[in-house]
């Protein structure tokens, strides 16, 4: 049992507004209870201790004795949707200095410390916590508001060209003092231009918050290919098999693929992706060696996902037409699954959007015998979706998502994730023209324009 200063808590995913913040959301009553108030910072303690910002549990949550944070916390402290961890109240030692690095090899940070100290103010970090960067707050008020924040415009400028539009993960790689530090004014922080191994665990690309408008999916998605992977003994002792394929079928960019993603990293399992297509397009008896191939690995490098894009182009029916290859790919397949020992260790993921097309054998018991349907976003699930796309953006004042939302009927996940990304291009030509590319600085007047506005979407949407 913890004691009185600890309370042990159910994880939940966070709200779309909170991820990226460093806060976990709990009952105010729970907090009090281990002598905290929301601005405080709580350790979480799973098989990382790391700390967060306390805030008040939803009105909907109260009395639920969950705690809930976004995906990169989840991976911080260890932990993932649905597991018990402790918190207690933290007393962190204010930083002096904090050494950060990119998360990833290749990538790169091209803020300054100072941008990453504001970005970071008031939160709690650790040796090897994974962070990322996003715009704190995205209207014209944050200029007013936050003094130096046009660094934060110009810093999504530089970010954005030529590299990509995504967020900016990075990793502590010390502070001082050495242990959980509170990100302060007078805190110096110094970027590293390369990445720097300290994580013991991968960095996770996507994680549950990427994915938007899905939830009962997701949550189907998890109970059938987390938990086995999680916890394959589970199915030992009901003395029942865990899946080993799994369907998902939907509309092109409806997120089969980021779904996929998202429960590999989720669950700490690799990843290994076979496009159908492609793998098909191979000479004679070198799609085979290659799925064996494969398999092979991922049994080694268990837990794995393995993950099949576009099946209906290796595994048609037999009465569509099919060649000698495809029959004994399929044939291959369905060998290497049956064949599998390492119980929910390894899963087959398949994905279509014609799932009536395909070979009856291999949604058969212990193939691919459940399947999960991704449907094109209803209004909702647009906003979700849009919210996540414009995470890293700044955008302006008359931007309305909830209209965006309205006026994208029929837009899957990756229309949607494009309209974003063109949006953010429209308002960077505009600027284009007015800056000098010599210059090390960027005028604060064009910075100033560097807003994402509604025309920019509407604009987009036309082209
Ligand atoms: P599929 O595999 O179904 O064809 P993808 O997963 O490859 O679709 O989607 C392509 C891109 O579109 C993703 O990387 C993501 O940026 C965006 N996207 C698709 N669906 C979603 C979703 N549900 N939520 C957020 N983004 C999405």
């Amino acid at each position: 049992m913890p004691d009185s200063g600890e309370i042990e808590l159910r994880v939940a995913e966070a709200l779309q507004q909170d991820v990226g913040k460093g806060m976990v959301r709990i009952d105010h009553e729970l907090m009090t209870k281990i002598g905290a108030a929301p601005g405080d910072i709580v350790e979480i303690i799973g098989k990382r201790t790391i700390g967060a910002i306390a805030g008040n549990s939803y009105p909907a949550d109260v009395g639920l004795e969950i705690i809930r944070m976004d995906g990169l916390t989840r991976s911080n402290a260890g932990t993932s949707i649905g597991e018990m961890i402790t918190i207690r109240k933290a007393q962190p030692r204010m930083a002096s200095k904090v050494v950060i690095a990119p998360a990833a090899k290749g990538m790169r940070i091209m803020a300054s410390g100072d941008i990453i100290k504001r970005n970071l103010m008031g939160r709690a970090v650790t040796r090897g916590d994974v962070l990322a960067l996003v715009s704190p707050r995205r209207t014209k008020e944050t200029l007013r508001e936050f003094p130096g924040s046009e660094d934060i415009f110009r810093e999504f400028f530089e970010a954005t060209t030529p590299f990509s539009l995504g967020e900016i993960k990075f990793t502590v790689v010390s502070t001082s003092p050495a242990g959980l530090v509170r990100i302060n004014d007078s805190t110096v922080v110094e970027v590293r231009p390369e990445a720097v191994e300290v994580m013991e665990k991968k960095v996770p690309d996507v994680t549950y918050d990427d994915v938007g408008g899905l939830k009962k999916e997701m949550s189907k998605v998890r109970e059938m290919i987390e938990l086995p992977l999680r916890h394959p003994e589970i199915f030992d002792r009901l003395g029942i098999d865990p899946p080993k394929g799994i369907l998902l079928h939907g509309a092109p960019g409806t997120g089969k693929t980021l779904l996929a993603k998202a429960v590999a990293s989720e669950s700490g399992s690799n990843f290994v992706a076979i496009n159908g297509p492609e793998v098909m397009s191979k000479f004679v008896g070198e799609a085979e060696k290659k799925i064996r191939e494969i398999f092979e690995e991922a049994a080694e490098n268990a837990p794995t996902v393995i993950f099949i894009d576009e099946i209906d182009a290796i595994a048609p029916k037999r009465e569509e037409v099919t060649g000698e290859v495809e029959r004994r790919v399929v044939a291959q397949i369905l060998a290497l699954m049956d064949g599998l020992k390492e119980r929910g260790k390894v899963i087959v993921i398949g994905a279509t959007n014609r799932p009536d097309a395909l070979d009856p054998a291999l949604r058969r018991p212990g193939r691919f015998d459940r399947e999960i349907e991704l449907r094109v976003p209803d209004r909702d699930g647009r906003i979700e979706i849009l919210e996540i796309h414009t995470r890293a953006m700044p955008l302006s004042d008359d931007v309305d998502i909830n209209e965006l939302a309205e006026t994208t009927h029929g837009f899957v996940g990756a229309d949607l994730a494009a309209l974003c990304r063109e949006a953010a291009m429209h308002a960077l030509r505009r600027v284009l023209p007015d800056i000098d590319l010599q210059e090390q600085r960027i005028d604060p007047e064009i910075l100033e324009k560097l807003f994402v506005t509604s025309n920019d979407f509407m604009d987009s949407m036309k082209s």
